[in-house]
């Protein structure tokens, strides 16, 4: 048997027994490259996918082999030409967010008038991140120093972090105040290292008197930027000159940044936004509404902020288009031709996610029956699927504990709250889960 034939039939067989979602992950793009006697060498795409079927399929295609009369005693598997990454998914938007630049911004302080506090809307879900933002506002370097705001994406992170540039910078026009989304921060640090003007660079940064740096989930991994940034983070946290950061995910979730930034937040404030309620979402399109100074009707308004809740982004995004048909078609837009016009946003994957897709997904990816998952059963290799799927539920879902535990044929919520914690704690440290957990998301979102 030839090697192309050899690895057919392996795969015909690998096939029979796993799911198609799953065999597409890990075997397309795979082929033996060498076939010696008593040892084959396969190529696969990348890294992960090659310790995955090391780990998990490689007794499994011995057993085929062997089964094909052939007395192959090793199998190697090599990262072929093909070196597809597998992107690392972030799950409920585009994987990292910029501010919007398109509007005029002051190109040495980065802000961008367009963001300041009269046009920010406060409710239970921001509250914390607001109050601590003005604050700031009104005595930099005192209150609460460092300022951690972190959020999921499109939850008004950018918007407070400008309002406090700009109100600083009213109240005080002589301060010095830099804005800076983390990626530029990671390209200045690297273009003067390169250039040698490092010194220059740091000395530059002594003068500020707010340094707010956004979305510095960006410096995970560039660990010569954070080294550097601790650098001018210490001048200027010595200096008393405040200093704000925002995330999308709490300190404890950038463990190297955390670790060194530690004591330092310990007098600083760390304050999460979470999702606006409806009354919220209401009240925020009314106000976003009257600055395009074009109403809409009503029902339209209920309408919008029914469909759209985790994300204001998106909101404000329907909200433009349907302006934008109500000023082409010189008319108020009815209920029909809004849901039509919206079928795309409201019809996104994203929006379809439901507890049985989860349960599905998760089932599929560990090859079990979704009625196992839902079993009370303490088998091991159901219990842990049993718990990512509860976890998802939460996370993505934002169900309560009451209805997993319903959902999964409990009576007793504390098992879901269990189950909750115990993969949030146990996704700080285990890369695997994580990558497992990622992967599951990205089915999610792609079937
Ligand atoms: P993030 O930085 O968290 O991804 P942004 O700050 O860019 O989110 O916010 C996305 C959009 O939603 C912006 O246009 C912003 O003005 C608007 N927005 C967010 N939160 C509020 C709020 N509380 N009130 C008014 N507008 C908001
Ligand atoms: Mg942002």
């Amino acid at each position: 048997m030839n090697k192309e034939n050899l690895w057919q039939t392996v795969l015909a067989q690998i096939q029979l027994n796993i799911s198609e979602a799953n065999f597409a992950t890990w075997f397309k793009n795979t082929k033996i490259i060498s076939q010696q006697q008593q040892k084959i060498t396969v190529s696969v795409p990348n890294s992960f996918v090659k310790e995955w079927i090391e780990n998990k399929y490689k007794k499994n295609i011995l057993q085929i082999i062997h089964n094909q009369g052939l007395k192959v005693k090793k199998i190697d598997f090599i990262i072929g030409a093909d070196k597809s990454k597998i992107p690392k998914i972030s799950f409920k938007a585009p994987k990292i967010e910029q501010p919007e630049l398109k509007i005029a911004e002051d190109s040495k302080s980065g802000l961008n008038s367009r963001y300041n506090f009269e046009n920010f809307i406060v409710g239970s879900f921001n509250e914390l991140a607001h109050a601590a933002a003005w604050a700031i506002s009104e005595n930099p370097g005192t209150v609460y120093n460092p300022l951690f705001i972190y959020g999921k994406v499109g939850l008004g992170k950018t918007h407070l972090l400008q309002a406090i540039g700009n109100e600083s910078l009213k109240r005080t026009p002589k301060k010095e105040i830099r804005y800076l989304p983390a990626e530029k921060l990671v390209s200045g640090i690297v273009s003067s290292i390169r250039n040698q003007t490092i010194e220059s660079f740091k000395n530059f940064h002594k003068k500020i008197d707010i340094l707010i740096i956004d979305d510095i989930q960006f410096l995970t991994g560039k660990e010569k930027t954070q080294e550097e940034f601790f650098h001018i983070f210490n001048t200027l946290y010595h200096g008393q000159k405040q200093i704000v950061l925002s995330s999308d995910r709490p300190p404890k979730a950038i463990p190297a940044l955390a670790e060194r930034l530690r004591s330092r937040f310990e007098g600083g404030m760390i304050a999460d936004i979470s999702y606006p309620d409806f009354e919220t979402r209401m009240a925020i399109l009314k106000s976003k509404s009257q600055e395009r100074k074009n109403p809409i009707p009503d029902e339209i308004y209920e309408f919008l902020a029914s469909s759209i809740q985790t994300n204001i982004r998106e909101l404000e995004g329907a909200l433009n288009r349907i302006v934008l048909y109500q000023k082409t078609n010189n008319k108020k837009i009815l209920l029909e031709e809004a849901k039509s016009l919206l079928k795309e946003i409201t019809s996104s994957p994203l929006q379809k996610i439901t507890p049985k897709k989860i349960i599905q997904t998760v089932s599929e990816f560990y090859d079990l029956k979704d009625k196992d998952i839902i079993s009370l059963s303490r088998k091991k290799e159901i219990v842990r699927p049993r718990q990512i799927a509860m976890y998802l539920l939460r996370k993505e879902l934002q169900s309560s504990y009451p209805f997993i535990a319903k959902t999964f044929g409990g009576k007793d919520h504390t098992t879901a709250i269990y189950a909750f914690q115990k993969i949030e704690k146990e996704l700080e440290k285990n890369d695997v889960l994580e990558r497992d957990i990622n992967l599951i998301c990205m089915r999610l979102t792609n079937s």
